[in-house]
């Protein structure tokens, strides 16, 4: 955690003007400045900066927020990260809280026990083979060193050493270097070649251990660091450390699975490559590659393991407005004995014969359904639909549909009715339906808007919002998000007199935004409006519940519930005059 009151420093002494002037060019306009928006494109400037508030705004695109935000945008960084390099400017050091102490020294051991390791694989007898092993798969000194690969000897030499360094034996078991015993602890890895999981920032992490020789004892071939506080899994892509600049530049992404599948390929030459480490996609690191680039393309193994993650990846990374390119191995390959067997040349061939998610899912459907039965169309039609929905753009959909149709045979308005039956619209996972409807362009009403401005700017306007109101008085589910947010958290009085502050404090992007919006526009804080305001939505909620009952009343009719049916009128009647009287 890096202390509030550093981060509101981080933000007094930097000046916005200054900041975005030294990445790009700002020209004065009255009050603030603008320029080309660098987050989307366009002809004419639609990017303000407003020096009185310190804030910055695209009316095009939407994008908003302080320094520390157009530091995460601009820089491709996260939260802390921003608040980092904006310190590193001011020449300030963060003061890290104690938490962060102890997680400093599991970075500290992670990183002394890869040197460790790499340089027993490069100086001990015992590591040989493992170079053998390595060197037979062309992977070359330079790769060796650029990856930090190393080997674990086993036999408590890593604790021992890592000991004589002074870490507690609790920094060794928190980093997942060491695992309990019933006499002590002991080494975790052992006789294994180590490959280091780095973050984006190139940092060790965590290891991914391959055993050397296919084993006798059934042991399994890759082992990894259990997850703590410095690794979880689904929050990285092994290798992107190093391929994020090809990822930029060719403004696309390779995605495999294994750790030998992402660096085999790199030592080709092939550099805009990542591994999932050994999952299927998840949504965190969706959000990683969104960094960089909004398309994919998948390289899993053809097997029906790789054929399953790459149509939960699909599905994914459709969702959340990725492009997706899928490439068929040839059976027995993955890509790192592809590309070892086949050359480089080869591999972008194939790379090239890759397929939209439309035809080589049809194309797997096609091989377990006959097409031409009227379940096995059915069937195809479900799935293909299902995927399909995933889409957000309306146009894609109805080409997709259109394709559909075409290719089953069947009047695309017939599938347009079963998509609608089955609801394909609602089955976005959680996950995403979530970003999905949080867009920043959604119009707020007025009445929405005068209540925001007035939380963000006065402390007892929030007090009697959140007396009165509920999130779901508020329908645009950015709104509510906000809204939630600020009736759930103590806010001091100074983040009222000054609500940039807020920027500091709030680390969810989308919220950051709607606070920027609001200030950015010119909405009077007249108290009256504030309530009539809330009154309004007060006026709102009633409504909806007279609506709600007269359904309820239906159904009641229908099922011949007459007590119910006779209470809900009652209820009717009450809120029919409540609304009267108003
Ligand atoms: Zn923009």
């Amino acid at each position: 955690m890096i202390p509030e009151e550093f981060i509101n420093e981080i933000q007094a002494k930097t000046d916005i003007v200054e900041l975005i002037a030294s990445y790009i060019p700002l020209k004065r306009m009255g009050r603030n400045f603008k320029t080309l928006c660098p987050f989307h494109n366009e002809k004419t400037p639609s990017f303000f900066v407003s020096p009185q508030k310190q804030i910055f705004h695209c009316f095009g695109c939407g994008e908003g927020g302080g320094v520390i935000q157009f530091v995460m945008l601009y820089e491709k960084v996260t939260f802390p990260e921003a608040v980092e390099i904006l310190a590193k400017k001011l020449g300030l050091e963060i003061p890290y809280q104690k938490a962060d102490k102890n997680k400093i020294l599991l970075y500290e051991a992670v990183a002394e026990a890869s040197n460790f390791f790499h340089k027993t694989l490069l100086e001990n007898k015992e590591a040989k083979e493992a170079l053998k092993y390595l060197s037979k798969r062309n992977i070359d000194m330079d790769i060796i060193k650029k990856f930090q690969i190393g080997y674990s000897l086993g036999k408590n030499t890593l604790l021992d050493y890592l000991r004589k360094k002074g870490f507690s034996i609790d920094t060794l078991e928190k980093a997942s270097l060491v695992i309990p015993q019933k006499d002590g602890y002991r080494d975790l890895f052992c006789a294994r070649i180590m490959f280091p999981i780095f973050d984006v920032r190139g940092r060790v992490l965590a290891f991914g251990a391959r055993l050397l020789a296919d084993d006798i004892s059934g042991a399994p071939k890759y082992i990894n660091s259990f997850e703590g506080p410095l690794y979880s899994k689904r929050e990285h892509l092994f290798g992107l450390n190093f391929s994020k600049d090809d990822i930029l530049k060719n403004d696309c992404v390779i995605v495999v699975e294994g750790y030998l599948d992402m660096i085999t390929p790199f030592a080709y030459g092939i550099r805009n490559i990542v591994a999932s480490l050994g999952t299927a996609l998840t949504l965190e690191q969706i959000r990683l590659i969104k960094r960089y680039t909004l398309n994919v393309i998948l390289l899993f193994d053809s097997d029906s393991a790789g054929q399953n993650a790459t149509g939960r990846a699909i599905d994914l990374l459709l969702e959340n407005e990725l492009n997706v390119g899928i490439v068929t191995l040839p059976a027995g390959y993955d890509p790192d004995a592809l590309i070892r067997s086949k050359g480089k040349e080869y591999f972008f061939k194939i790379l090239e014969q890759k397929k939209d998610f439309f035809d080589y899912k049809l194309n797997i459907l096609k091989n377990t359904h006959d097409i031409d039965s009227i379940t096995g169309k059915t069937s195809i039609a479900n799935s293909m639909l299902s995927t399909i929905y995933k889409l957000k753009s309306e146009i894609q959909r109805y080409e997709y549909v259109r394709k559909l149709a075409d290719v089953l045979k069947i009047k695309e308005e017939v599938l347009i009715a079963e998509a609608r039956k089955l609801n394909f619209n609602n089955l976005h996972s959680k996950e995403s339906i979530e970003s999905y409807s949080l867009n920043i362009n959604q119009p707020l009403t007025f009445t929405e808007k005068i209540i925001l401005k007035f939380m963000f700017t006065n402390k007892k306007a929030l007090l009697i919002a959140k007396k009165n109101l509920r999130e779901d008085d508020f329908s645009v589910p950015l709104v509510r998000k906000t809204v939630s947010y600020f009736f759930n958290t103590h806010f001091e009085d100074e983040f009222f007199s000054s609500p940039t502050k807020f920027l500091g404090l709030i680390q969810d992007k989308e919220i950051s935004r709607l606070i920027v919006k609001i200030l950015m526009e010119d909405i009077p804080l007249d108290k009256e409006l504030f309530k009539s305001s809330i009154l309004k939505l007060l006026k709102n909620r009633t409504k909806n519940f007279k609506e709600k009952l007269k359904e309820e009343i239906k159904s009641a009719e229908k099922t011949g519930d007459k007590s119910r049916l006779k209470f809900l009128i009652e209820q009717y009647d009450k809120v029919t005059s409540e609304l009267k009287n108003e």
